[in-house]
């Protein structure tokens, strides 16, 4: 099954099956399963379509890399050199790597080649950097004793990732858990698996011994739940639906798994009367529509304080009108296709609710051509916060706009949601903003701009949008554990 296809579009595809072991192999099955143009909606290549037995092989060889592998003796400062090597790669292939981004899951080439890729390059240096730099504390008990602790690897790594950004998710995944010595068997999601098997043919180029990476693409209910169950898996690290989240759990409690969860968010935006309507206007825009609205930290709840309201919609609707969607491999659009026929129907039903139940809409609400799964940016007024499209997250361009009147109003209704991964506040009133961000329930809230990622900055969601964070040191610290080493010194 070496697929070797030569799209129209550019980028080669090269990476099919799945990697064990450092070998590229067919599914046990013989089964594929296609990935789709989202764009074209006609089919990419075929895929090996992993499952249990794949998973357990895969399994082996991360357990075997980890306990017996040159990966455990290594040396922590050569772990991050590897690393180095493999953001390395990365940057030389940017421009074929971002073409295979856009191709499979159909987001505009300028945000792959500007945002994903060097988002990607940059989470991996960053962690590459953390390698040799895990340590634990001397702890100064009672008695005569020398009291320490060690960070030692959690063990083998289960990552299962979504389609919304398929490479920054995989570094996002891979980077602390190699800093820390894991080893690693991913599930990249069923739409979107190229680029995260092109990442796996370069770590290994880079020099990551057989065995720490292996991927396997396949199915969340037989691929994925294989990871879960799996005893010799120890952590399970996850981003997606938070209803999948609860399946996870369950099926974790049997081996009593480490759980991370990254999952969904419908977080308010506050617009406040004294801000920079102008600024305010264009990171509105951005913090929802960007990635055709597949965000989980999307801003989908705009809150706008009723001096403004009828202003800051008029800068929005005109912002939508000029938006250019269509083809994601021209450098100039700014919104591609949704990435598959079933999350465009979930848009498109959404779109209804929010006519039947009274917003008004004001921009798009329909389908954009006639090919592909594109989608004219929508802009509903007159949100009330009971309607499904103020309480679900619809994970896609559909911005509701809902008007307020003062801070502990807007808290109040910014908070009345079981989700808290992201908020923003808009305002010159510095005091305001301390307010506001102290008192809303979420794991990051963005003053005066919203979507700005850093390697360095925790991200993850309070409530039921998440457990655990991402990124920065918090992130690495998912993929120790802790060990307490105590020493009698008078024996
Ligand atoms: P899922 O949560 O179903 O998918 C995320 C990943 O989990 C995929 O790799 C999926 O596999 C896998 N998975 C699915 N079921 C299981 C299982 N039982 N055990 C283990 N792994 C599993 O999200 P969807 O892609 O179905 O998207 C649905 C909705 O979820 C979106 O509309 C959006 O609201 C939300 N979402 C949130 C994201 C976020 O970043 N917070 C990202 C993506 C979606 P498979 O490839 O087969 O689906």
């Amino acid at each position: 099954m070496a697929t070797m296809t030569k799209t129209a579009r550019g980028p080669q595809i090269r990476q099919t099956q799945c990697f064990i072991g450092g070998n590229w192999v067919p599914a046990a099955s013989g089964k594929t399963f296609e990935t789709i143009n989202p764009a074209t909606e006609e089919v990419i290549t075929q895929v090996a379509e992993g499952d249990a037995e794949d998973v357990d092989r895969a399994v082996k060889a991360a357990r075997q890399a980890f306990e017996k592998g040159p990966w455990a003796k290594m040396d922590a400062r050569d772990r991050g050199r590897l690393m180095f090597k493999l953001a390395d790669l990365i940057e030389e292939d940017i421009d074929e790597l971002a073409q295979l981004e856009t191709l499979d899951n159909g987001k505009p080439i300028r945000e792959s080649r500007h945002g994903d890729l060097p988002l990607t390059i940059d989470c991996l240096r960053y962690y590459a950097g953390y390698a040799d730099k895990i340590h634990g504390q001397t702890i100064p008990i009672r008695g005569n004793y020398f009291c320490y602790t060690r960070r030692e690897p959690v063990g083998v790594a289960g990552q299962i990732i979504p389609w919304n950004f398929p490479m920054l998710m995989t570094a996002w995944k891979w980077g602390p858990a190699l800093a820390a010595g894991c080893t690693i068997v991913m599930k990249p999601a069923e739409q979107t698996p190229l680029t995260c098997l092109r990442m796996a043919r370069l770590a290994q180029k880079a020099g990551i011994p057989d065995g720490v990476i292996n991927v396997i693409p396949g199915y969340g209910p037989t691929a994925g739940a294989s990871i879960v169950k799996h005893p010799g898996v120890d952590k399970v690290a996850f981003t997606g639906e938070h209803r999948t989240a609860q399946i996870i759990m369950r099926d974790a409690s049997e081996t009593l798994k480490r759980l991370t969860f990254e999952l969904g968010g419908k977080s308010p935006n506050i617009i406040f009367d004294d801000a920079d309507l102008d600024a305010a206007a264009v990171g509105t825009h951005v913090g929802l529509y960007l990635n055709q609205g597949q965000c989980c930290c999307a801003g989908s709840r705009v809150f706008v304080q009723e001096k403004v309201h009828d202003k800051f919609i008029d800068k929005l609707v005109s912002m939508n009108k000029a938006r250019k969607v269509g083809d994601p491999f021209d450098p100039a659009t700014e919104q591609g296709p949704q990435v598959d026929k079933a999350q465009f129907d979930k848009i498109m039903h959404y779109v209804g609710l929010g006519k039947s139940e009274g917003a008004k809409c004001l921009t798009g609400g329909v389908r954009s051509g006639d090919r592909g799964y594109f989608i004219e940016p929508t802009l509903f007024a007159d949100v009330k916060d009971t309607m499904s499209i103020a309480t679900d997250e619809i994970f896609g361009p559909v911005l509701s706009v809902l008007k307020f009147k003062d801070i502990d109003e807007v808290a109040q209704r910014g908070n009345n949601t079981f989700y808290g991964l992201a908020a923003a506040v808009w305002t010159r009133d510095i005091g305001k903003a301390h307010r506001l961000a102290n008192q809303l329930r979420a794991g990051t809230v963005w003053v005066n701009c919203y979507d700005v990622f850093d390697a360095a900055a925790p991200f993850g969601g309070f409530k039921m949008s998440g457990i655990g964070r991402e990124l920065g040191e918090e992130g690495l610290k998912n993929y120790t554990e802790s060990k307490t080493v105590t020493v009698a010194l008078d024996k």
